[in-house]
């Protein structure tokens, strides 16, 4: 399996994983789009997107979020660790979005683990895991707050208002 395309920090899934035929999360619980051939070019496109860990579809919702809010900020800075998806610099404030299955979420979408492959998963899935920690720590110790939103919460786009009002303060 090529490491690259596990480089995801969204829900949704590689391209390949569906092509061989692996065993995925049911997507109606809400936390996964599945590839396919059969996509519309849109859909296809925002999948191709989501191989590439960037603009996904939580991210994208969390975005137009803030910008709902009239906060300006900069996209997946390169040279913070873990190239952080919402950099907001003058408040040194971070917002990381997450799928729920790539970092281990303890909700359903998060618990919902393949079938098959057991171990490859559980093992590839601690080590995002592990990853995420480390970069939380990290983005601390470099004096920046870090919000953790979860794919699984936006569904509820008004209480993630409200958590995104209360992380960036009112002064836009
Ligand atoms: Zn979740």
């Amino acid at each position: 399996m090529n490491e690259r395309r596990f480089r995801l920090r969204n829900g949704s899934w590689p391209i390949q994983a569906v092509k061989r035929g692996e065993s995925l999360p049911d997507p109606s619980l809400g936390c996964t789009i599945p590839c396919m051939d059969t996509l519309s070019p849109e859909r296809r496109s925002e999948c191709m997107r989501s191989v590439r860990g960037e603009d996904t579809t939580p991210e994208l919702a969390v975005r137009r979020l803030v910008h709902q809010l009239g906060f300006r900020f900069r996209l997946h800075v390169r040279s913070l660790p873990g190239k952080p998806d919402l950099v907001f610099p003058s408040r040194s404030k971070i917002i990381m979005v997450h799928g729920c299955f790539w970092h281990g979420h303890c909700c359903r979408g998060g618990r919902n683990r393949p079938t098959s492959n057991v171990t490859y998963w559980s093992e590839k899935l601690e080590r995002n895991r592990k990853r995420d920690r480390y970069v939380n720590r990290e983005l601390k110790r470099l004096g920046w707050s870090v919000l953790r939103v979860w794919e699984c919460e936006l569904r509820n786009e008004s209480r993630v208002m409200k958590k995104l009002v209360q992380f960036l303060g009112d002064g836009r």
